[in-house]
């Protein structure tokens, strides 16, 4: 089946042709197809609430970030459609959804992620027309994970127990206590672009599992994928109510208007600190539980004895992946000065071998930064770093390609050296393909320098001497420290964020804590 631009048919039977038809393919019954006045299509990404796809009163353009051209027109929820998304969810608690056995939630969500992975082609099309990102990364990691997200927690929720304790009473009687699991009630879930279905379903999944329902807020600048899953709602049979979309911006908009809502349960929210501060002031009033998966400056600490080669090649991960626009990407790295020269070379050598192509294109192993408005603070940054003293290593500026892509929002991949630990570029995360390197001549130093932050997200330390690997984990101050790796999980850990950077986590038995609500019930016997 080959796909025309502007096509309709796609509905989980992409073929190869569709994949490589650059985002036309993805249109489905979510989206409505309107004729501008130059005759062009463009499509509609609609809000879902209560089962039903719900056009809002404005519009804005959802731009592919590769070439800058419009993909679609998304509609954005108002106040009263927010709060009819609430509603919905709210009623949807005491309907069926509430009344199923937990083993029968879980075979849903199973087939949530049975009805991603029918439509694996369509989510990938619709991820890399929204991001930019390589069509290898979108297949190798954010679908992949986004079903397995809903295949994690259906496991997992059916296996939680909870403790009991018999005790004594101050009568010498017994008392048998034990806790109940309930479901918090409508969840609010407010997300970012950057892994935008993976890190959506992240928290939907676990949310469902416990017998919750959501509102979710999507980011402004990647709309379809939390719409698609709508489509994979329907198909695995989840209740009208339970899984709900709006949307639209932050301030003002759709992301306040939910934060707000007196008649949210909870609030989850992964995305920037100072949004987080935001949400948070929102959410006073009506003191709900919060869960915040937050910005980091990571940092990655080298040691002499590490095995050079894997070093680099994870490091060139590290800071590169996804344009450098995941939260866990390292932008510092101190490096052992016995090894720092060989080591710069060896990165910049890694950083300038970096393919810039078309997302589609199989060879493409970086893609665009996520809007021309985020590229402007990038580039912001490399000019600052300038101004604070780096030495610029490699990158710097913007690539120039001679077709479409100079109307997307690409950078060079970039690495620093010679700033000091106070400078701003060391300080403030600036989420983009960048580092900079220090050098270091003690472990403490090391230690010292890595922890010198206010945000606490990730680490990594590269080494041969596990001894040390586990000794400089522990002093670490964030959430998670990878040794000799980056980025790998078991999704049954623990995940979140020490000061800037988070608070809560989720994942495993943390995300169904979150996501409950938890009765201890106490029995004199
Ligand atoms: P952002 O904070 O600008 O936006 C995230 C979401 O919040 C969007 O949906 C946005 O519309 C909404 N929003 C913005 N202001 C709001 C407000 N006042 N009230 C309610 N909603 C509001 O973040 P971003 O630019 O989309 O994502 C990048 C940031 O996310 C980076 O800082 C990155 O480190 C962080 N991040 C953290 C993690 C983690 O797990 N810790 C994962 C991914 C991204």
């Amino acid at each position: 089946m080959k796909c025309l631009p502007g096509e309709t048919r796609c509905s989980g039977t992409c073929s190869k042709d569709a994949v490589n038809c650059h985002s036309h393919c993805l249109v489905s019954a979510w989206l409505l197809r309107l004729r501008k006045p130059a005759g062009d299509l463009v499509k509609l990404i609609q809000n879902y609430i209560d089962g039903s796809f719900v056009p809002g009163k404005q519009e804005f353009a959802d731009i592919n970030p590769a070439d800058g051209t419009t993909i679609a027109k998304v509609t954005a929820a108002d106040e009263a459609q927010v709060g009819g998304a609430v509603h919905a969810a709210r009623l949807a608690l005491h309907g069926e959804w509430g009344r199923l056995a937990v083993r029968e939630r879980a075979a849903r969500l199973h087939k949530v992620a049975d009805a991603i992975e029918k439509r694996f082609d369509c989510f990938v099309q619709a991820e890399v027309a929204d991001t930019g990102k390589p069509v290898s990364l979108a297949s190798n990691l954010d679908i992949p994970r986004a079903a397995a997200n809903f295949r994690v927690f259906a496991d997992l929720v059916k296996m939680a127990g909870l403790e009991s304790f018999q005790t004594e009473t101050l009568d010498g009687a017994n008392a048998l206590n034990y806790a109940v699991r309930k479901p918090l009630g409508v969840v609010g879930i407010v997300t970012p672009w950057n892994l935008p279905l993976l890190l959506l379903t992240w928290k939907v999944a676990p949310a469902l599992a416990c017998g919750n329902t959501v509102v979710v807020k999507p980011s402004e600048e990647t709309p379809a994928t939390a719409t698609l899953l709508s489509e994979a709602m329907q198909d695995a049979g989840i209740p009208h109510g339970v899984y709900n979309v709006v949307h639209g911006f932050g301030p003002g908009s759709a992301g306040e208007f939910l934060t707000q809502h007196p008649d949210v349960d909870a609030i989850t929210f992964t995305g920037e600190s100072k949004t987080g501060a935001a949400i948070m002031k929102a959410v006073a009033p009506t003191v709900k539980p919060i869960s915040f998966e937050l910005g980091g400056k990571n940092a990655a600490i080298v040691f002499a004895d590490c095995n050079f080669e894997e070093t680099i090649s994870g490091l060139s991960d590290a800071v590169f992946l996804n344009t450098g626009q995941v939260c866990l990407c390292a932008e510092r790295a101190y490096v052992e000065r016995r090894i720092f020269s060989a080591f710069v070379e060896a990165l910049k050598r890694k950083a300038e071998r970096l393919h810039s192509g078309w997302p589609n294109d199989e060879e493409t192993n970086l893609g665009p930064l996520i809007s021309a408005q985020h590229r402007d603070k990038v580039l912001s940054y490399f000019r600052l770093a300038r101004e604070e003293g780096a030495t610029v290593v490699t990158g710097g500026g913007v690539p120039k390609f001679g077709d479409d892509r100079d109307h997307g929002f690409y950078v060079q991949p970039t690495i620093y050296t010679g700033l000091p630990e106070t400078a701003r570029c060391v300080k403030e995360e600036i989420f983009g393909p960048v580092c900079h390197i220090a050098p270091f001549d003690s472990e403490e130093e090391a230690v010292s320098m890595a922890n010198d932050t206010k945000y606490g997200l990730a680490a990594s330390i590269w080494t041969s001497d596990l001894k040390r690997g586990h000794r400089v984990a522990q002093q670490m101050n964030v959430g998670i420290t990878w040794v000799n790796c980056w980025f790998l999980r078991d999704l049954r850990t623990p995940f979140g964020g020490a000061g800037l950077s988070g608070i809560g986590r989720e994942g495993g038995m943390h995300s169904l804590n979150f996501y409950s609500e938890l009765n201890n019930i106490c029995i004199r016997l």
